[in-house]
């Protein structure tokens, strides 16, 4: 375009002449295009004087002069020419050098823009490298020495162009363009203006698909990022910016997007990371922690190994302030030996103190209750029996404050009595005895107390330090003294507890509600335990839904030794589980989740022996076997306490029984898991395998042993702990029956209408009555009839009937159990 002078470029004849504007150019598809015109200054310099015509020159704007003037000489014109000339020359020799002036402003700025651009960059090359070789410099020198030359070559490359490529388009112009510069310059950005906004228009096929216009259309932003990214790519591997080393926390395992979090790194790069590792994982999926570790040092972090167990750290007690600790009322539990009167004196205590709810005496039993003596109020827990206060005791719970042990007037000191002296004395705790049915004619309290002394216990009556009260539980007398005397002991105590923070209980009771899922009892010990709080009990977690009193109120919260049903648990947890309130429930699941995890370990390493006779052979073979362990299931809770406390005397110096579960009700599929898991045999004392976990103990060969009397569950324990078992009886199952229907026979009573489901029925076998799984009769038959004959035995599939001798209380849908006994011989040799 510059070198238009004197040629005709682009340009339009006709109407439009002498006019700079836009035409509008039309092609295929409907594109059109404008194209600016400038005419004018053609028609000025044309050489011909003829045609020649005088006009305003200097503004492109203005070129109309078509026509010479009429009545002009051609001196005139000359004249004309002449001034015109000079103006033109000058107005030239001005545009020269404001252009030059304008073009060396332009160039010093790019200049100095790029020497600063460069500046800038050199400084973060150089703090980066200097960065990667601290970082590097214990790992590994030699790595950070290549790094480091590539970062000086990467800084000296990309350098160079970035001040001279702004600058050269423009540092050379064409001195002949000089005078023409402005307008070359507009019609310059005119055509960029309309290549721009050519770009930004229609995208045909062809450019999507070549993507040449859709690359020429990347912003600036863009390619600056692009040129970054090759200039670091240039400096060698991968490089961080602004990186920050951290102290990463890893336990056993972690799921990959938790290690990213801990590294405040990008999912997709750890990620990335481990596949270039060879570990093709999902950010969802876990990882152990040597694997973590590797990655965490690639990324250059420190790795901080935490133990699994560090997840409880959130429940570790902290210390109250003196100031923040208020009075609480005692916790009381009532012991003694079996009949001496425990229940009926909690019971009285309870009928004479507790008001409220009172009509008709029925009030929840939730596994204790609050009394008030002297404004001050008294925590019972009411369930008595050793086994509860030990196996809270064993697991952490240190839940009673004061034992009243019971002891009945017209029986002195028995061998229960003992155990629970000892008990206390073990717990540390101190003991208040209560001499009951002093109502009875042959009571003798005072042999009583004599009796104590041989144990150690030295009442106050015997001038000893032990209160000691008589009491009748039926009657109601002593009652009162017996609460002064525990609030006076309580006093001495100086039981106290911080009201004001994050509640920690022990769970009383537990059990799997229908209607309300898993309801705990938990006796709150410290703190307040609120609706809505988020707890960790045991194995099991939750949020407090609902809080139920001892009355059977809900409650909004619930402060230091009260007694309140919990709703909201995930599970049912177990008595003596300690009940910790934390912050988050990813918290309370983290320590449940650790805890259950920890627990099947346990139970898992406690050994594959899964019957009797082979723990037997292993105890006899291993000499240090120290555990046996067994699950047991019974018909009620006595029974199975009775089981446990038995099992917990058993043992000597190398073997100990070790109950791994004892629950109520029928033996479930969990329970057989439960045994495989730590390959402990099942004990059902009065209950049966449900079917499907008779099938999977058949599968799996656990051993299930049916007991119906403790001794014979214990003798066959006791025999096993030492290695010694001698002949046993051993019960065979031959059949099993369903009754259909029960029939009234004068003179023989109530007969049953069976179908054997199982293997035969024998006449002359022992059977068993079961409903629910639970043992309710166990004795003879009386008859068993085929079609009305008497027969000695019925198959599998057939129908008949049956009644038992001096029993009748059957049910439709009820089962019985077949069996035979037998004595087996056994040998270990
Ligand atoms: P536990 O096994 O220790 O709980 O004893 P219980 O509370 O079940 O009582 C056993 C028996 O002793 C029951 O028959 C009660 O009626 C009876 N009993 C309890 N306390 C008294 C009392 O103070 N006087 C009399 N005469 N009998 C009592």
């Amino acid at each position: 375009m510059s070198d238009s002078d004197g040629k005709k470029t682009l340009g339009v004849r006709g109407p439009g002449a002498g006019r700079p504007g836009n035409v509008k150019q039309s092609f295929s598809h409907g594109r059109t295009k404008n194209v600016v015109v400038e005419t004018k200054r053609k028609r000025v310099v044309v050489p011909k004087p003829g045609g020649a015509k005088p006009s305003v020159t200097g503004s492109p704007q203005v070129g109309d002069p078509t026509k010479r003037p009429a009545g002009i000489s051609d001196a005139e014109l000359d004249r004309r020419m002449k001034a015109l000339k000079a103006a033109k020359a000058q107005e030239e020799a001005d545009a020269v050098r404001r252009a030059d002036e304008e073009k060396k402003r332009a160039e010093d700025r790019e200049r100095r823009r790029a020497e600063s651009e460069a500046k800038e960059r050199e400084e973060k090359e150089r703090e980066e490298s200097l960065r990667q070789k601290a970082e590097d410099e214990a790992r590994k020198k030699r790595e950070e020495e290549e790094v480091k030359a590539r970062a000086s070559a990467a800084a000296a490359a990309p350098g160079e162009p970035a001040v001279s490529a702004p600058s050269s388009p423009r540092s050379a112009p064409k001195p002949s363009a000089a005078p023409r510069k402005d307008r070359d310059d507009n019609d310059r950005n005119k055509k960029n203006q309309r290549e721009d906004s050519r770009r930004s228009g229609k995208l045909t096929v062809n450019q999507a698909l070549t993507g040449g216009e859709g690359g020429r259309q990347r912003s600036m932003a863009a390619m600056k990022r692009k040129q970054e990214r090759a200039r670091q790519k240039a400096m060698g591997g991968n490089v961080e910016r602004e990186k920050v080393v951290r102290d990463v926390k890893l336990p056993e395992a972690i799921m990959v997007s938790e290690l990213a979090n801990r590294m405040s790194e990008r999912v997709a790069d750890v990620v990335k990371s481990l596949m270039q590792n060879g570990l093709m994982v999902t950010q969802t999926q876990t990882i152990d922690a040597d694997t973590a570790e590797l990655i965490i040092e690639e990324f250059g972090h420190n790795v901080v190994r935490v133990s699994d167990s560090d997840v409880e750290d959130v429940i570790t007690p902290q210390e109250d302030d003196e100031g923040d600790l208020k009075d609480r009322p005692p916790v009381i539990t009532v012991m003694g030996h079996v009949d001496h009167g425990k229940t009926s004196v909690l019971d009285a205590i309870r009928n004479a103190r507790v008001v409220a709810g009172e009509a008709g005496g029925i009030t929840q039993h939730i596994g204790a209750y609050q009394v008030e003596q002297g404004g001050n109020k008294l925590t019972f827990l009411d369930t008595p029996g050793h086994a509860a206060f030990t196996s809270m005791r064993a697991r952490g719970a240190h839940v009673t404050d004061i034992v009243v042990l019971v002891v009945a007037a017209d029986d002195a000191v028995m061998p229960q009595t003992i155990e629970a002296i000892n008990h206390a004395k073990a717990a540390d705790v101190p003991m208040i005895v209560a001499i009951n049915k002093i109502d009875k004619p042959a009571a003798d309290p005072d042999k009583v107390r004599t009796d104590l002394l041989q144990h150690e216990v030295i009442v106050e009556k015997m001038s000893g330090e032990v209160q000691d009260v008589e009491v009748s539980a039926t009657e109601g007398t002593g009652l009162d003294q017996l609460l002064e005397s525990i609030s006076l002991q309580a006093e001495i105590l100086e039981l106290k507890a911080n009201p004001d923070r994050a509640a920690v209980g022990a769970v009383i009771e537990a059990q799997l509600d229908v209607g309300r899922g898993p309801v705990a009892t938990v006796l709150v010990q410290n703190g307040t335990l609120r609706q809505g709080d988020i707890f960790v009990v045991g194995e099991q977690y939750g949020k407090v839904r609902a809080l139920i009193n001892d009355q059977g109120d809900r409650v909004k919260e619930a402060g230091p030794s009260v007694p309140v049903e919990v709703l909201g648990l995930n599970g049912t947890p177990e008595a003596g589980d300690v009940l910790n309130v934390v912050e988050t429930e990813a918290q309370a699941r983290e320590i449940a989740e650790y805890r259950e995890k920890a627990a099947k370990d346990k139970r898992a390493a406690a050994g594959a022996a899964t019957t009797l006779e082979q723990l037997m052979a292993k105890a006899k073979d291993d000499e240090n076997v120290t555990e046996m362990p067994i699950l047991v299931k019974a018909d009620v809770q006595g029974s199975a306490e009775a089981i446990n406390q038995a099992m917990e005397k058993i043992g000597n110096d190398e073997v100990r029984v070790r109950v791994l579960h004892s629950g109520v009700g029928a033996i479930t599929e969990s329970d057989i898991g439960l045994a495989e898991a730590s390959g402990a045999p099942v004990f059902g004392f009065n209950v049966r395998a449900n079917a499907s976990a008779r099938n999977t103990a058949n599968q799996k060969g656990i051993e299930i042993r049916y007991y119906s009397v403790i001794y014979d569950l214990v003798d066959d324990v006791k025999a096993a702990a030492s290695g010694l078992l001698s002949n046993a009886i051993k019960e065979n199952f031959i059949g099993y029956a369903t009754i259909k229907e029960v029939f009234k026979v004068t003179g023989v009573g109530k007969v049953a209408g069976c179908l054997v489901t199982e293997g035969v029925a024998r006449r002359s076998a022992g059977v068993r009555l079961l409903r629910d799984n639970t043992v309710i009769h166990e004795g003879t038959l009386k008859t068993l009839k085929r079609f009305k004959d008497e027969v000695a035995e019925v198959q599998s599939g057939q129908e008949c009937g049956m009644a038992f001798e001096a029993y009748d209380d059957i049910r439709p849908d009820d089962v019985i159990e077949i069996f035979e006994r037998e004595e087996v011989e056994r040998n270990l040799d």
